[in-house]
């Protein structure tokens, strides 16, 4: 499936290609827009309201300054007041760039009885423009579902969901598709995207927009041009670490990513976690268990880990072979079940905790800790699940009661692997 350009993108690796594998997102409880904190219940009662109120302070500051994407000042900002604020907790701050290329949309679409309907081209789709028949592909594009229908030469169109985008994609080429087109499963629009490129253009439609269109093209054949425009540039990315002065090899690396997605304030992806993994940098600054932590604020996330992994990428192996744990937070905002999953040793650990986290066997899911396991440092990834408003202009809403309960929990969680409870 590799095209040349994109063997061409793999041989620079210092300037890794775009690649984004999503997490799966949820519905909130509390709108942070404005300047409007709903005041938590802190459980926690031994902490001061300010204290408690910190965390939900540091997603609104971070949420006002707009999205937060990539390569753009609005970054500079986000950086600044994230450096500011650990230095303010005693903290050495250094900033690590790297830098990649990125596919931006310049206006898709496709053209269906003389009728355009615009979507958003997929990060790592071809760019395109292409007619051909329009096929409904049946439940979510697994390959047995494209082995019912006939996609060869045609363009098929199918829902979202279940699986990831790039599983779709890949089902799709090999049917034969020439072009794919994605329906949200959930009200409104959606970015994502699809790993290292794709040779087939790859177009997002909004519920409203694809599920009629899906749906007609259950019933009649249907002839559509697809236009996929997209070009490329090159974005410089800037992880942010602190630790106090003089401790060059923790034993624990905590972090997140706060960038966020083109038009998504990004509260609950990923300020929350951003904030999350500030707090308890602020809790342990005083400890002596401050002398084995690291705390990374990585970017490029969304754009498909390039903060995580050019951080791994440019650590030396003794440096990781030394971590015991990367704990990774990513929306921890919303929905009162938080999740920890990875590596077993790290999750059984969890299990015996009295708090209220379960942990999930299995599947990792797709964030800053995955490059870390890919370099076989035992991780952990904290999320609270799905989220109607991930990547979406509604993303502006948090529960700081949550995010001091996932603080809590990633203190207890330190203290355990250290073993300094
Ligand atoms: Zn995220």
């Amino acid at each position: 499936m590799l095209s040349l350009l994109r063997s061409s993108r793999l041989i620079f690796s210092l300037v890794s290609t775009t690649l984004i594998i999503g997490i799966t997102g949820c519905p909130q409880s509390v709108s942070l827009s404005g300047s409007e904190i709903v005041e938590p219940q802190s459980a926690q009662s031994n902490v001061s309201p300010a204290a408690a109120n910190r965390a939900a302070t540091d997603v609104q500051a971070l949420v006002s300054l707009g999205p937060r994407v990539a390569g753009t000042p609005v970054m500079d900002q986000a950086s600044a007041y994230l450096i500011e604020e650990y230095r303010k907790a005693g903290y050495a701050t250094k900033i690590q760039p790297f830098s990649y290329s990125k596919v931006e949309d310049q206006g898709s679409n496709l053209i269906v009885e003389r009728t355009t309907i615009t979507g958003r081209a997929l990060n790592g789709s071809e760019a395109g423009n292409l007619s051909a028949s329009l096929v409904a592909i049946p439940n979510v594009g697994q390959i047995s579902d494209f082995e019912q229908v006939n996609v060869r030469g045609a363009i098929a169109i199918v829902e979202r969901g279940e699986i990831r985008f790039s599983e779709k994609a890949t089902n799709a080429a090999a049917a034969g598709a020439v072009g794919l087109i994605i329906v949200n499963n959930a009200p409104g629009d959606f970015s994502g995207s699809l790993g290292d490129g794709f040779d087939i253009p790859v177009l997002s439609l909004s519920q409203e927009q694809g599920r009629p269109l899906l749906k007609q093209a259950e019933r009649e054949q249907l002839e559509i041009t697809l236009n996929v425009n997209i070009t490329e540039r090159t974005v410089t990315g800037r992880n942010i670490i602190a630790h106090l002065a003089g401790v060059d090899q923790p034993s624990i690396l905590v972090g997140g990513h706060y960038d966020s997605v083109q038009g998504s304030p990004g509260a609950n992806d990923n300020a929350s976690g951003t904030a999350v993994v500030l707090e308890m940098a602020r809790n342990l600054a005083n400890t002596p268990l401050a002398q084995q932590v690291w705390f990374v604020a990585f970017d490029g996330e969304e754009d498909g880990l390039h903060g995580s992994r050019a951080f791994v990428r440019e650590a030396d192996s003794q440096f990781l072979s030394n971590l015991k744990g990367m704990l990774n937070f990513d929306m921890v905002g919303i929905n009162s079940a938080l999740q920890a999953s990875g590596t077993p040793t790290l999750t059984a650990l969890v299990g015996t905790l009295d708090q209220p986290v379960s942990t999930v066997e299995g599947g990792i899911g797709g964030s800053d800790h995955v490059p870390f396991a890919s370099a076989d440092v035992p991780v952990l990834f904290f999320n609270r699940g799905q989220d109607a408003n991930y990547h979406t202009p509604n993303d502006l809403q948090v529960e700081a009661d949550l995010l001091n309960e996932t603080t809590q929990i990633g203190l207890d969680v330190i203290r355990q692997v250290l073993g300094s409870r």
